[in-house]
């Protein structure tokens, strides 16, 4: 079996193959695995991929972050803490009544209030499904709480209009400020809340508020796969250009370090980006398919991470913003104190950005300047204060979810599975915005597809979205 890309879906991926009994190779186009959960060090200070806090509500996944974590340093435990900053107070989140009160002006409540409970009541009275991301903001918060914070927050976050994006994301990831929900748990305990989940399947993430940070930065995890993965006999190429995949004849031509290669494989599980993985096979895929490949979009995200000589600079871990050149800060002594020396602190800046747009294409040295005098502005760092910097360009940090996406990617992935039999999986390899668990959980089942196919000759019922997690628990 070929897995391409080393993240934590293709890792997992491997290791599950590996357990089943199949000779697994890794093809990682990086010199290391871990994918978007890697880390980066400078100057004596450890940066994530951005900030990667570690969120299931799946105990075997929980168990397993524990023990594949534990053989690297260990954990610490996480709360969420957010904050946003708006109409230049910063407001914990979700919202405290106490905030509200305390820093809101008695006309913006009102105002609010009334906006939020007559969406609400148009909600219950028509029962109309969102048709887009403004609609589902609009309905949840009301006019006023979108004009000012949600409707900006999301343009300037996606860089298109919210009335272009898909309900579904929004529901799945905004961070959202729900009032309903603010006044229902004021009165009701927390720990019996249900869980909620989106159309789609999912948990959503925001109303995870606990869960795990490795001592050592997120790469804790995938190194600790890949250290796994390698005890069970997975073999690993890194530096790995990929130059075709010929499906007739089960040969993929690459060149490793440069030097050709030519691997033969009785399955391929993908976790690249599928505009990436279509364009390589043999014969060529239809022309309808290379073009939903080819349409998918991206919104890339500049992390500009900053070494400071002081010891801390916001209160929680992230704090939103709509005004500035930055979506949000986050500061990693929160999440673990071994990332900076004592004393020190690394914060990280995440600008939104598409590739080779203004942003993009300036200098680092320019995007840290900016930054720099905004951070100023807001009286949060010094000039002086900057040691050094580290800015990474991430251009498939998230799938663009506009609207009508959902079945162009079901079409799209059902082709590659049903009739190209490549197995997809994680965030690239099936255009998913999930986290670090859910990508292990794609991992999984890739695995268990992979295999089902070779037994079988089918992959079996794999929709896209829906509720697929494993119920038995598996050791690692
Ligand atoms: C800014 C940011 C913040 C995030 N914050 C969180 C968070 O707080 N909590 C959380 O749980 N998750 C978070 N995530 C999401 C998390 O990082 C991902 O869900 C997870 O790492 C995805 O794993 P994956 O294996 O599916 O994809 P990836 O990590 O993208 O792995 C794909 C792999 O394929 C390789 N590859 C690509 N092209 C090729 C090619 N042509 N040939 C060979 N290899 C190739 C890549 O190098 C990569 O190693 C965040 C992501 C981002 C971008």
């Amino acid at each position: 079996m070929i897995v391409l890309g080393a993240g934590l879906a293709g890792l997992r991926a491997a290791i599950h193959l590996r357990e089943k009994g199949y000779q697994v190779e890794v093809l990682e186009k990086l010199g290391e695995p871990g994918g978007m959960a890697r880390s980066h060090e400078k100057s004596g200070f450890i940066f994530d991929h951005g900030p990667h806090g570690f969120m299931s509500r799946d105990q075997w996944i929980n168990e397993e972050f524990e023990e594949v974590v534990a053989g690297q340093g260990g954990w610490y435990g996480l709360t969420k803490w957010s904050q946003i900053h708006y109409r230049q107070q910063y407001f914990n989140f979700p919202l405290k009544m106490r905030d509200i009160i305390l820093k809101m002006d008695p006309f913006t409540l009102a105002a609010t209030f009334v906006a939020f409970v007559w969406a609400r009541l148009r909600v219950m009275i028509t029962k109309r499904a969102p048709a887009n991301a403004e609609d589902y903001l609009v309905d949840q918060f009301g006019r006023v709480l979108y004009n000012e914070f949600f409707g900006p927050y999301t343009k300037k976050v996606w860089a298109i209009e919210p009335r272009e994006l898909d309900a579904d994301f929004t529901r799945d990831r905004v961070p959202t400020l729900n009032l309903w929900d603010i006044i229902r748990r004021m009165f009701s305990d927390p720990a019996k809340d249900q869980y909620r989940m989106t159309p789609s399947g999912r948990v959503i993430t925001h109303d995870l508020h606990a869960g795990y940070y490795p001592k050592r930065g997120a790469r804790a995890l995938p190194i600790g796969y890949f250290e796994k993965a390698k005890r069970l006999g997975v073999t690993f190429r890194f530096k790995v250009e990929l130059d075709g995949i010929d499906l007739e004849s089960r040969r993929l031509a690459a060149r490793e370090n440069a030097q050709p290669v030519t691997l033969p494989f009785d399955r391929v599980v993908s976790t690249i980006p599928l505009d990436v993985l279509v364009p390589l096979l043999a014969p060529p895929a239809p022309a309808e398919i290379g073009e939903l490949a080819q349409g998918l979009r991206y919104r890339g995200i500049i992390l500009v991470n900053l070494c400071l000589s002081r010891p801390q600079v916001i209160q929680p871990h992230w704090v939103y913003f709509t005004d500035r050149l930055f979506n949000r800060i986050s500061e990693y002594r929160h999440f673990s104190r071994d990332l900076a020396p004592p004393g020190k602190t690394g914060i990280c800046l995440e600008l939104g950005a598409t590739a080779n747009d203004e942003l993009w294409t300036a200098s680092d040295a320019e995007i840290v300047r900016h930054c720099v005098l905004e951070l100023e502005e807001l009286d949060l760092v010094k000039p002086s204060e900057v040691l050094d910097h580290l800015v990474i360009r991430e251009p498939n940090a998230y799938p663009l979810y506009d609207v009508g996406y959902q079945d162009r990617i079901n079409r799209l992935v059902t082709w590659l599975e049903q009739t190209a039999g490549i197995v997809t999986a994680g965030r690239q390899g099936r255009f998913l915005y999930i986290n670090q668990d859910a990508a292990i959980k794609s991992g999984f089942e890739a695995g268990e597809a992979a295999a089902r196919l070779v037994e079988t000759g089918s992959v079996g019922d794999r929709p896209v979205w829906g509720d697929q997690r494993p119920r038995r628990k598996i050791v690692v």
